[in-house]
């Protein structure tokens, strides 16, 4: 897989993945890609608008989110939190590490991914 693309709030769903999404293409690729993320810890670049496990989503409207304004918030606080920029590039370890360490282990997700359908899941 070439250089690895992930819009900021990616780093936060693929930590609660457990198979499901938008469609089947969806789910399948996401694990293909996460699969990629663990066994090789690749550098990942933080990316504005659709990214890597875009490609195979149903709500991609040509490269660009139907749901664009909602999803770009979310990236947004992610952003703030992790203390990191789009553009910047950081091993997929220390993305993860740092999106536990700066919202999900001091329960921040419910404030970052408010207005996310699945957010659900993410907090069981
Ligand atoms: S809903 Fe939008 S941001 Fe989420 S995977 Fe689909 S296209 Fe990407």
């Amino acid at each position: 897989m070439s250089q690895i693309y992930l819009r900021p709030h990616h780093a936060l769903c693929i930590q609660f993945f457990e198979g499901k999404g938008y469609s089947e293409a969806f789910v399948s690729h996401m694990s293909a890609v996460i699969g990629v993320l663990q066994s090789d810890d690749p550098a990942v670049t933080l990316h504005s608008g659709c990214d890597m496990l875009c490609e195979k989503c149903p709500h991609n409207a040509g490269g660009v989110c139907e749901t664009d304004d909602k999803v770009r918030a979310i990236d947004e606080r992610a952003l703030a939190l992790l203390g990191l920029s789009v553009g910047d590039t950081l091993r997929w370890n220390e993305l993860s590490a740092r999106a536990y360490d700066r919202i999900i282990g001091c329960s921040k997700l419910s404030e970052v991914c408010r207005d996310c359908q699945w957010l659900t899941i993410c907090k069981k």
